[in-house]
Parts: structure tokens; C-alpha cells; sequence
């Protein structure tokens, strides 16, 4: 399917015929059996059984798969999807270099489960030397990066890194995440894997939970659907089917987001530079953001999530006691805006630095609503 965001997001990976009668939206295909016909013969392709393949699956795989430009995995969680990359693409003599400063549930699993394993993890900041990562130990046989990161939203270059792991003989992934496929493409970049939670602005409406991975290569695609059949952990077609269905606004979702984020992060800048309690202000798309100039190089579009650091933690709490649009909660990438203190995740950072992800709420409500509130500290 070809054309524009929007259309992508509303009839990409459409295959079908339109057969007079046929229904226009599948809807969720529940359920864990198929007819397997004669008992004899077994027709190539043809579903079996709900933990190996659904219909809905499918519907999804092949819109996302499109987004991303490769064969699509589904998976019930964006962590779900990170962990069959870690466990699938390390070993002994394998490691995985990742970052210090991205989603850190992942670096958990990489500590915690594959360490202990005898795999050599390392870490790298987002906007570190990953060259000098790289060369500080044995070659690793994955490389993973998420840019922007989560909650940082430090930028790093896809390219020249993909070129680097390539080098050194490792696969390159990518966390997809903040960006969604509209806002980058990271296979185009040179990475062979994308993974993503799709809890985020994919689905957008805060009511499911899915994830997803996209490779290059459909060797390393075979391996990881091998791998989701297997494990077992695979989603359930109504949750498969509630993303699918908030994938279709994502276009809209996201430009208002951008709108959103792009006003704030505008205002906030104006009080940092005002010396008031606001400081820290990171956006990639503000023309002063350190990476700017990169993110605006390899980013297709914005995306609704920004950051800045108030005082202490006291400030926070009384930001958010002052504001009535401004839910405190985690994750993004929602309808409603949403800001939360990563410290309180045990982040390596400030106590009052605050992840904020813009709604879709009207631009001056958002901005009057957030500004008078910090204005007020
Ligand atoms: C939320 C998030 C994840 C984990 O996804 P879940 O769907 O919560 O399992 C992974 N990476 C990034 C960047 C995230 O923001």
C-alpha cells in the first residue's frame, strides 16, 4: 500500500478482496482451533492452532509490518518483544551492548537473566562514544538502541552506529518506541531489528498493552515468530484487535501530540531561559535541542514526549496538584497528557525530572492549563 501516513495507518496491508457482503472490519478472531480438514493431508499455510498463528495477528503484522518496511511479529508487550531479541540474538560469546539510559526494564532483563547466563552485557549512553563501546570489550553479537530514549530523550545515530555493529559482526536493534514507525523508520537506517511497545502511541488509548518486532532480514523474522510460538507468550486477538483499531488514528494522534509537545516545550524553554524552576527543557524537535540536528536528519516527524526537571520532588507534587489536564501517571503516547517522576522507577535521574507525554487535548487548554501551573511554583 503506498500514500501518505494516514492512509497507510487506515489501509495498509490490506490484501483482501472486496467481496459483495464480505464485512469491511473483521473484528477479533477468537479463537484457539481451526478445522484441519482430512485427517491425511495437510494444506500448506492453513491455521491450526491460536498459539502459532490468528487472523488478527495477521491484520495487525502486516499493517505494522508495512510501517516499518519488514516482515512484523506481534507480541503481547513491548517487553515481550525486547526479551525475545535479548534471549534470540545472545549467547555465550554473544553479549549485548545497550543503553545506560533507555527503557530500563529491558536492562533489568539483560542484568538479570542473561548475565547470570555467562552473556557479557554492557552499556553504552544514548548520546555516548558506542564506537569506543564497541571496541571495550569482545564484539557483541547484539547491539540495541532506543532513540529518542525513554524518559531522556537523548537522540543517537542509527546509521552510523548500524554501520559500526555491521563492522563489528553484531545485530543492530532498535526501540522504536517513542518514535512509532511514522516518526522513524530504523530498517531504513541500516538496523536489522526493530522492536517496540506498542502500549505507547501506537494503540494510544491507554487500554492495551502489545508490542511488536520488525526485522530486515525474514531469517531473523522466521527466528523470532519461531521463537513467540514456542515461548507461548502471544497476545490475545481482542487486545490484537484494540491495536489495530487505535493504529488507524495514529496519523491524527500524533500530529496533535507533536502540536502539543512542540507548544510546551516552546513555553518551557521561555521559563528555563527566565530563570524560573524549570530547567532541563528536552525536546528533539526544539531548534535549540542538542540533538536536533540528528534527530532532524534520521526523524521523519515529532513525536508528544518531553522532559524537564523541576527542583525536587516536592515541586513536582505540587505541579501536578496545580494542574487539571495533567494526569500523574506513567507510560505515553496516550490520549489524556500525562507526566511522570522517573525517579521514582529507580531512573539514574535528578529526583524532579519529569517525563511529560502531550494528548490530544486542544493546544491552548494544554498550554494554559501546564504553564500557569509551573508559573506558579
Ligand atoms: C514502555 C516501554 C517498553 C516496555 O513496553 P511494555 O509494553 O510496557 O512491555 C519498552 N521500551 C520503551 C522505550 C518503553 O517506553
Amino acid at each position: 500500500m503506498s500514500g501518505g501516513d494516514g492512509t497507510q495507518c487506515v489501509h495498509g496491508g490490506e490484501h483482501g478482496t472486496h467481496d459483495v457482503g464480505a464485512p469491511i472490519h473483521q473484528g477479533p478472531v477468537l479463537t484457539s482451533t481451526y478445522h484441519l480438514g482430512r485427517p491425511e493431508e495437510a494444506v500448506p499455510g492453513a491455521d491450526f492452532y491460536a498459539r502459532a498463528d490468528n487472523p488478527t495477528w495477521r491484520e495487525f503484522e502486516c499493517r505494522v509490518g508495512e510501517l516499518d518496511g519488514g516482515p512484523c511479529t506481534v507480541f503481547p508487550s513491548g517487553m515481550a518483544a525486547i526479551a525475545a531479541v535479548l534471549r534470540g540474538f545472545t549467547g555465550p560469546g554473544r553479549g549485548v551492548l545497550l543503553p545506560s539510559d533507555g527503557y530500563y526494564v529491558a536492562r533489568a532483563l539483560a542484568e538479570e537473566e542473561l548475565a547470570p547466563l555467562g552473556i557479557d552485557v554492557r552499556l553504552c549512553a544514548t548520546a555516548g562514544d558506542w564506537a569506543a563501546a564497541l571496541a571495550a570489550g569482545e564484539p557483541p553479537g547484539l547491539v540495541m538502541l532506543e532513540t529518542p530514549s525513554n524518559p531522556g530523550l537523548e537522540v543517537c545515530d542509527v546509521h552510523a552506529i548500524a554501520e559500526m555493529a555491521h563492522a563489528a559482526g553484531a545485530v543492530l536493534a532498535v526501540d522504536n518506541t517513542t518514535c512509532t514507525p511514522l516518526g522513524q523508520r530504523p530498517l531504513d537506517l541500516g538496523a536489522d531489528l526493530v522492536v517496540a511497545s506498542d502500549t505507547k502511541a501506537l494503540s494510544g488509548h491507554g487500554d492495551v498493552l502489545m508490542g511488536h518486532v520488525s526485522a530486515a532480514d525474514p531469517v531473523h523474522a522466521e527466528k523470532v515468530r519461531a521463537m513467540r510460538t514456542r515461548g507461548g507468550a502471544i497476545p490475545g486477538p481482542m487486545e490484537t484487535w484494540l491495536a489495530l483499531r487505535g493504529l488507524g488514528t495514529l496519523d491524527l494522534r500524533l500530529a496533535r501530540q507533536a502540536e502539543n509537545a512542540g507548544a510546551l516545550a516552546i513555553a518551557l524553554r521561555d521559563l528555563e531561559l527566565a530563570g524560573g524552576v524549570v530547567r532541563d527543557v528536552r525536546w528533539p524537535g526544539l531548534v535549540d535541542d542538542p540533538s536536533h540536528e540528528l534527530a532532524r536528519k534520521q526523524m521523519r516527524r515529532w513525536n508528544g514526549v518531553l522532559r524537564f526537571t523541576l527542583p525536587d520532588t516536592r515541586a513536582v507534587s505540587e505541579f501536578l496538584s496545580r494542574t487539571s489536564l495533567v494526569d500523574s501517571a506513567t507510560s505515553f503516547g496516550g490520549l489524556r497528557t500525562a507526566a511522570d517522576r522517573r525517579a521514582r522507577w529507580g531512573d539514574a535521574v535528578p529526583d524532579g525530572l519529569v517525563r511529560l507525554s502531550c494528548g490530544i487535548e486542544d493546544t491552548d487548554d494544554l498550554l494554559d492549563d501546564a504553564v500557569g501551573a509551573l508559573e506558579g511554583l
